[in-house]
């Protein structure tokens, strides 16, 4: 778990500005849900087989012996609010969240314990325009980072929940035939979760894995129909995509349409995005059928990739550092900087706390990175005027008189 110290919170802010105004111009409403919730929630959700479940979840009893967990990922959260909350009966929603979400994984580049993502989930709509909406959504995510080359998208159809049980027989057999090749862990999924072993990170399984029968020869009518629809809408937008037949997904919700967006600049953990349809997850949390779509990204892998803008860079260092020399200055500077304030907004100000010699206050106006240190000690005050020295440019030494000063803020604010 880690801290996300003062350096690196700049690039977590804008990216999360970035996702809030895509979210906002697409009509999509922020939800928060707790962090804690019923253990129950997430077996019954996610599935008892799959390697959140199995190993990965931090679960505690609390005081009145409820088993609880924190949460390992959101959409199972999101769609218990939801229903909660009468969010589903005769209306569609579209929501989207962000927060920490904890799994006890071994820590490596791209995988940690706490980690955080941004989440979108749609309730009511059956798609496949919902599917599209939320790939392109995704893709001008990547566009607005600039990050589009460096991503891929990976999509596939898992089919409706009797197709996948019919295909899931086909599995059993084959991987049956070849059972002296299964890893461990295949082994174990074979009668548990077989769809599963398509997923497997094992090089080694690769092979068995690529000649494994395909689920896009077993879809129903439906699913491949909609799936169809779905890549002419991705084709009509320019959207480029591979088709991935072993994509299954870590997660036993998910139904119909699922996707990934992957990049080769990560290392092993290249998956950035990724998402689908879960129809059957709230009538199987004990609400009514509820067609859904969602999708998820993982930030730090994110934050990774990106490149924050000069000029997003340059929006958060100070305009001015006021350095206020001798005890007459010090006991005008706060009042003053706060009369600044007032008249100018957007205006990033930083007044010297601590006073201290001249020299060290311009080491610290220096080190706060602001364009130009204002001066005041006594020779200003008798002069009713302040100094101005540049920090970054190249220009002489300026006097602003006081009652000129908020003027002159309000140009340097404007101008940047
Ligand atoms: P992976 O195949 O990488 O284990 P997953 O299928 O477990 O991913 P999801 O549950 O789909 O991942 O989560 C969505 C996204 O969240 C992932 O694509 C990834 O970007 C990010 N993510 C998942 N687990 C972690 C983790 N432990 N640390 C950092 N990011 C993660
Ligand atoms: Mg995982």
């Amino acid at each position: 778990m880690n801290d996300i110290l003062p350096d690196q919170t700049p690039d977590w802010q804008y990216l999360e500005r970035v996702f809030r105004e895509l979210m906002q111009s697409y009509g999509y409403q922020e939800i928060r849900m707790p962090i804690v919730e019923n253990t129950a929630l997430f077996k019954r959700s996610i599935g008892e087989v799959t390697d959140i479940v199995e190993k990965e979840m931090y679960t505690f009893e609390d005081r009145n012996g409820d088993s609880l967990t924190l949460r390992p990922e959101g959409t199972a959260c999101c769609v218990r609010a939801a229903m909660q909350h009468g969010m589903l009966h005769n209306q569609t929603q579209r929501l989207w969240y962000t927060g920490p979400m904890f799994r006890h994984e071994r820590p490596q580049k791209g995988r940690y314990r706490q980690f955080h993502q941004f989440g979108v989930e749609t309730f009511g709509f059956t798609g496949p325009d919902i599917d599209a909406e939320l790939i392109l959504m995704s893709n001008r995510l990547w566009q607005l980072l600039g990050m589009s080359d460096d991503v891929v998208l990976e999509l596939n159809s898992l089919g409706s929940a009797e197709a996948r049980s019919q295909y899931r027989d086909v599995l059993v057999e084959y991987f049956t035939a070849h059972q002296d090749e299964l890893d461990e862990d295949s082994q174990r999924r074979l009668h548990t979760n077989p769809l599963r072993i398509l997923d497997s990170k094992n090089p080694a399984m690769q092979t068995l894995n690529d000649n494994a029968p395909q689920l896009m020869d077993h879809l129903d009518d439906e699913s491949r129909q909609d799936f169809t629809a779905l890549c002419n809408l991705l084709d009509a937008s320019g959207v480029k995509y591979k088709i991935n037949p072993r994509l299954v997904r870590g997660l036993d919700y998910y139904s119909k349409t699922v996707f990934e967006w992957v990049t080769d600049k990560l290392g092993a953990q290249g998956t950035v995005c990724a998402g689908g349809r879960f129809d059957g997850l709230v009538q199987q949390l004990g609400g009514k059928p509820t067609p859904a779509m969602g999708f998820a990204l993982g930030i730090e892998r994110l934050i990774e990739l990106i490149e924050v803008p000069q000029q997003v860079k340059a929006q958060r260092r100070p305009h001015v550092y006021l350095v206020l020399a001798g005890e007459q200055a010090q006991s005008k500077g706060l009042p003053l900087a706060e009369s600044w304030r007032n008249e100018v907004s957007g205006l990033r100000l930083q007044v010297n706390c601590g006073a201290g010699s001249l020299k060290s206050q311009m080491k610290k106006a220096d080190k706060s990175e602001a364009e130009m240190a204002f001066i005041i000690g006594d020779d200003e005050l008798e002069k009713n005027a302040l100094s101005i020295k540049f920090l970054r440019e190249k220009k002489d030494q300026q006097q602003v008189a006081f009652d000129k000063v908020i003027p002159y803020l309000q140009k340097i604010v404007s101008s940047t």
